[in-house]
């Protein structure tokens, strides 16, 4: 009989704090992708953002209870244990030696990190040592990757395309949030109750406790 191969879905990002967006996609993806597992990797520092507002432990804390009633869907603290910034170069290979070079592993990113893409650490290599799946997010451009021609091998771009997925466009942002939160009101239609009442009881992003 054929080994089944593996298929890692990894989250890359701040989840500053995690909300519904982020619930939403993941829980397609990992369906539209027929994967084995999907785990959320918060970084410590993003390279193409700020030192995020709440701390490692709390997003940590955050992401855990968000989806602890969900199926196949996990969290690591891999990049929060690195010091400098999070690459995501760095975090594939970390599951690649847990996973083995046959693991099929998919790394998420929403239609607005794309323009970005060319900046990031390593890309090339990046490209080449996973699948980058770009998923649609509410506000921006549908993934459109002949625009990266030039930029990325013809190979590198029809990969994109064929890793592209349709996820539902879900209009929340963490910068929104926070947005309200500093304003004294928990917009709790964007947020699991669990990180909302979270929140309210330690006094993230200017929240009173
Ligand atoms: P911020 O507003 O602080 O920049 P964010 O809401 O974009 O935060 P991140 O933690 O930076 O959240 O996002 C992690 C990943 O999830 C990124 O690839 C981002 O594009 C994607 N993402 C975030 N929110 C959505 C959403 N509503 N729909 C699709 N993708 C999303």
């Amino acid at each position: 009989m054929m080994k089944e191969i593996t298929r890692i879905i990894l989250f890359g990002g701040t989840f500053d704090p995690i909300h519904r967006g982020h619930l939403g996609v993941a829980q397609h993806a990992l369906h539209a992708l027929r994967g084995d597992r999907l785990v959320f990797v918060p970084a410590r520092q993003s390279p193409h953002k700020r030192m995020p507002h709440a701390g490692g432990d709390d997003r940590m804390a955050m992401i855990l209870c968000a989806i602890r009633e969900l199926e196949n869907i996990f969290v690591s603290d891999c990049e929060l244990q690195r010091s400098g910034p999070s690459y995501t170069i760095e975090t594939i290979r970390h599951f690649r030696r847990q996973w083995g070079e046959d693991a099929a592993i998919y790394w998420l990113i929403g239609a607005d990190q794309l323009a970005d893409l060319p900046k990031w650490y390593r890309i090339d290599e990046l490209l080449q040592s996973c699948h980058l799946s770009t998923m649609v997010r509410a506000g921006y451009a549908a993934p459109e990757m002949d625009s990266l021609g030039g930029i990325f091998s013809e190979q590198a771009i029809e990969q994109l395309k064929r890793d592209t997925i349709d996820t539902p466009a879900i209009p929340v942002s963490s910068t929104h949030i926070r947005a309200e939160l500093a304003q004294g009101r928990i917009p709790k239609e964007q947020l699991p109750p669990c990180v909302a009442d979270y929140i309210a009881a330690h006094g993230l992003y200017g929240v009173r406790p």
